[in-house]
């Protein structure tokens, strides 16, 4: 349930508001907007707090929230919610795209890639070093070698960090590497990591897993959201389709329905989601125009070297280019910022 509150409420109101709801033994999540505040309850609900609720002094409305997922849905924080990474703000109206390796391998695949893609416009350094890998004889990443490197490609570049966790385990360790924690596809649902990531005070990705619906996907961004960490993204990566030419589906659907249903950030992965580098570029302008707030991208050196996805990967000048495109893509949408549900066209379901 939300409590909107008034305009012209007073800080006793508010006072009061909170603590009528805690007096029920429920918890209070407050989010002062720039137009109006509104109070969250969080708990089971009684069935009269509704109109307990709405007598109160400065008191505009009170809206049950219908969805299993409170803190994630757009419903319980109308306003759509910004991630700052250092000065890089992921959410607004600026797309952030992030690139980089698929893993980590040496010293100069890193930093070089890192020198490029910033050149380029990449605003985040990507690079995995735990590596979830289909078959267990594959390249399963450097570890901490890997997110050492990453750390000097950071130092040499200022590029801001995301890697992926893979172990509730190894949530601290890779948190003093890393500014953003990827969850992956095949973890989205892996709650005891979900847990240990909402423990921390660093932004998480949450990649959507590969068979799930958005509201499994949502419940999985309010695992980590329910243990106070608010600073939560999402990532549209493909789904599984029938179709095998690619290697899975980009859901382009998934971009505006998130923005519909939550406020959270949501990014899309061109490169996972085709498999292959000559779709990179068409899949990402088209999430871009769908209103994603930013890419994943993965690019390489030299792909046909690559220890993991060089299918995949562009190399820097596939990478500019699809920079430059994407540039052209976002002036034309800033006439006119796409998916966001305006209350002008607000029907329903
Ligand atoms: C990745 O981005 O490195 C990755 C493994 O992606 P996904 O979990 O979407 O397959
Ligand atoms: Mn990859």
């Amino acid at each position: 349930m939300i409590v909107i509150m008034a305009k012209d409420s007073t800080p006793q109101d508010l006072a009061e508001v909170q603590r009528r709801i805690e007096n029920h033994g429920l918890a209070v999540d407050i989010s002062q907007g720039v137009e109006r505040t509104v109070v969250g309850v969080l708990g089971s609900i009684p069935p009269d707090l509704k109109d307990e609720m709405e007598v109160l002094l400065g008191v505009a409305e009170v809206i049950r929230v219908t969805k299993p997922y409170k803190l994630a849905s757009r419903e319980f924080h109308p306003d759509s919610s910004v991630v700052m990474v250092g000065d890089v703000a992921i959410g607004g109206s600026e797309p952030v795209v992030m690139a980089g390796p698929c893993s980590v391998e040496d010293e100069e695949q890193m930093v070089t890639t890192a020198r490029a893609v910033k050149a380029a416009g990449a605003r985040i350094l990507r690079g995995g070093a735990f590596k979830p890998r289909t078959s267990p004889y594959s390249f399963r990443g450097m570890g901490i070698e890997g997110l050492k490197l990453l750390h000097l490609a950071k130092q040499e570049t200022g590029l801001p960090i995301i890697t992926e966790v893979m172990a509730p385990g190894d949530v601290d360790t890779v948190a003093q590497y890393a500014d953003i924690l990827q969850i992956g596809t095949r973890n989205m649902q892996n709650y005891m990591l979900l847990d240990e990531v909402g423990r921390i005070d660093k932004p998480v990705m949450v990649k959507r897993g590969f068979a799930a619906p958005y509201e499994e996907w949502l419940l999985a961004a309010e695992y980590v959201m329910s243990w106070g960490n608010r600073q939560v993204m999402l990532c549209e990566r493909g789904i599984r389709a029938f179709e095998h030419y690619t290697r899975f589906t980009l859901d382009v659907a998934a971009i505006p329905v998130v923005k519909r249903l939550s406020h959270l950030p949501i990014l899309a992965d061109p490169s996972h989601s085709t498999g292959k580098w000559h779709l990179v570029t068409p899949v990402a302008l088209a999430a871009i125009a769908a209103g994603a707030h930013g890419l994943l991208v993965e690019v390489h050196p030299n792909p046909d070297l690559a220890k993991c996805d060089g299918p995949q990967s562009l190399t820097f000048q596939n990478f500019s280019s699809l920079m430059d495109q994407v540039r052209a893509v976002v002036a034309a949408l800033h006439q006119e910022p796409v998916g966001v549900p305006s209350p002008a066209h607000r029907r329903g379901p």
